[in-house]
């Protein structure tokens, strides 16, 4: 953990995937297939903290004391577009997650993030809600989707990304120190269109073929 709040998750497996995504090469069905790979990569270690219950079990051969996941009281919520890529790789190792969705666009004119949709789950004031979007480049979006989340009510919130833009991690950290980010880089910095260098590109236009 940097003085950042940043988690930087560099095992060997996240990072051989990731240089596989960057390339410029990699066709979609494949840049798919390892956002999702990475995404059960990053759900592992950014839910290294859920709370266990204990039980009782019958093994076939005698009972046994052992643990649990308590309840089902964990939420993804998806940044629109590029935010569903991650979160549907999460969404297999957690199948039982409820699942929220915030768009933001930004307006040409005030370049602020303006919400097109909101659709989250209830009671999240009860869960651990993990955001994810793929890349946190200037931080706007991220910034704004954490405050509509915890203005419903959330107060357990991690940020799991991709990549992230040093520019991106201050920003976010300064605007929310209470939510720790987890990403598997932080690149070197923000070209003057906003994009992550050296990056990947645009992670939406690469996992949907938009482009
Ligand atoms: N969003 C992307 O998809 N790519 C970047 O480099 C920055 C923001």
């Amino acid at each position: 953990m940097t003085s950042l709040n940043a988690n930087l998750l560099d095992h060997p497996l996240v990072v051989h995937k990731l240089s596989l995504m960057r390339e410029k090469t990699t066709a979609t069905a494949k840049f798919r297939l390892l956002l999702r790979e990475i995404s059960l990569l990053l759900a592992y270690e950014v839910l290294r903290d859920l709370k266990l219950h204990e039980i009782e079990i019958e093994t076939p051969l005698e009972t046994m004391t052992t643990q649990k996941l308590e309840g089902k009281k964990l939420c993804f919520i998806s940044i629109l577009r590029a935010g569903n890529g991650l979160m549907e790789g999460m969404l297999d190792l957690v199948p039982s997650a409820r699942v929220g969705h915030v768009g933001l666009y930004r307006d040409p004119k005030s370049l602020q993030p303006v919400e097109y949709y909101k659709k989250l789950p209830d009671r999240i004031n009860e869960r651990l809600c993990v955001l994810v979007d793929p890349m946190l480049a200037t931080g706007n979006s991220a910034i704004a989707a954490a405050q509509r989340v915890k203005e419903a009510g959330a107060n357990n919130i991690k940020f799991a990304c991709l990549l992230a833009a040093p520019e991106g991690i201050k920003a976010f950290s300064e605007s929310h120190p209470d939510i720790p980010i987890y990403t598997a880089a932080i690149d070197r910095e923000l070209n003057d269109h906003g994009y992550i260098l050296p990056g990947l590109g645009d992670a939406g236009d690469r996992m949907y073929g938009t482009k």
